[in-house]
């Protein structure tokens, strides 16, 4: 059956399924470095981290690699609404031991919803 393909048609079938293969190592790299980033950020793979938006408000959310459906995902960034300031904004991990105290109490008080 191959054998009787055009030479044309079948390079074209197999650059078309070299493109997918390239998509999808795009996709399981771009995975690979959140969870990366994630892990020296907050110290975990994924789970309740603490985050800290653009107006420096702390607060705990659940962060899991590749997964969302409350914010828009930038890398290691994230846009989602922040119920300390009530506003959306980007937000990044932070590592716990690094608050001080009163922002660690501040980022256990506030949590979002408990979706991804
Ligand atoms: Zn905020």
């Amino acid at each position: 059956m191959l054998r009787r393909m055009p030479g044309r048609a079948r390079r074209r079938s197999a650059q078309r399924r070299q493109r997918r293969r390239r998509g999808l190592v795009a996709g399981a790299l771009a995975l690979v470095a959140e969870v990366g980033v994630l892990w020296m950020r907050a110290g975990r793979l994924a789970g309740e981290v603490v985050v800290r938006c653009r107006s420096g408000h702390v607060y705990t959310t659940i962060w899991i690699p590749g997964i969302s459906v409350k914010s828009l995902r930038l890398g290691w960034w994230r846009v989602q609404r922040c119920p300390v300031g009530e506003h959306w904004s980007l937000v990044t991990p932070v590592r716990e031991s690094e608050l001080s105290d009163g922002d660690r109490r501040l980022a256990r008080e506030h949590r979002d919803m408990r979706i991804p």
